[in-house]
């Protein structure tokens, strides 16, 4: 903290302050042998500006504490700018899934998550790291794993992995459909899932599947996926996601860009 040393000795006998006017002193019985002695404390420009101080540290190393847990959450870099600030505002779908985290705390109170459900490259991932980023920058762990990744995890390990997902306030599980189909992958899979449910903590998942194909799938298939997809169906809500490839898009803009630059040249454009 930067010293300030202008200040005049008033007339009681304290020094002040020559810019706030407020005291710097105040004068206590001395604990031992109860004289009366000068102590000195913060004027109000003193104090303002250690509370700023402390506010700006508090500031930083809660920044600090976002960057550390974003960089746990995501496995590549390009995902830490994937937001809703980023978006194109061409996804339809866009705004539900921002209600739901203008809704979090409820959402996470009620153990409620997301299923968003549509094609390749309609935006499903880019919507779900939306949403964690979002979730990252109130302060909160968030997790993001594909299901190819859980159902490969080795058996000795899957103890300690399902028992540390408690630690993340939500838990975002890319690409279900993605997970090798093996019995013990499958049972990772639901262990992990399942864990969820247990603990109460919200979780979304992403996947190219329609409902109705889980449903079919949960109906014929074996018990394995009928007891995953009934965890997903009970603690997340299905959102839709038909927004357009994000490539063909940019390929849109650049063309319609194209297209304005030749008829102000005044050519014609078929
Ligand atoms: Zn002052």
């Amino acid at each position: 903290m930067e010293e300030i040393k202008d200040f005049y000795i008033g007339e009681d006998g304290l020094e002040y302050c020559s810019n706030c006017h407020t005291a710097r002193e105040r004068i206590l019985p001395h604990p031992i042998d109860g004289k009366p002695f000068h102590v000195h404390f913060m004027c109000e420009c003193q104090r303002k500006a250690y509370e700023a101080e402390q506010a700006e540290r508090a500031n930083r190393e809660f920044d600090e504490m976002v960057s550390r847990n974003r960089m746990v959450c995501f496995r590549t870099k390009r995902m830490y700018d994937w937001t809703f600030a980023n978006d194109d505002g061409t996804n339809p779908a866009s705004g539900k899934v921002k209600a739901y985290v203008d809704a979090w705390d409820e959402m996470k109170r009620s153990n409620i998550g997301l299923l968003l459900w549509g094609g390749v490259g309609s935006g499903k991932t880019y919507l779900a790291c939306a949403v964690a980023n979002e979730i990252l920058n109130q302060g909160k762990k968030v997790l993001l794993r594909d299901f190819a990744e859980v159902s490969s995890i080795s058996m000795f390990d899957m103890d300690d992995y399902v028992k540390s997902l408690d630690a993340y306030d939500l838990l975002v599980l890319d690409d279900l459909g993605a997970e090798r189909k093996s019995e013990f992958a499958l049972q990772n899979v639901f262990n992990v899932v399942n864990r969820r449910w247990v603990s109460g903590k919200p979780l979304i998942v992403t996947t190219n599947l329609s409902i109705k194909d889980m449903k079919e799938l949960s109906a014929k298939e074996d018990l394995q996926y009928q007891r995953i997809y009934d965890r997903i169906f009970d603690m997340c809500t299905p959102i839709c996601i038909n927004g357009r490839s994000r490539r063909a898009v940019s390929s849109e803009i650049k063309k319609e860009h194209l297209k304005q630059v030749i008829q102000e040249g005044g050519m014609t454009y078929e």
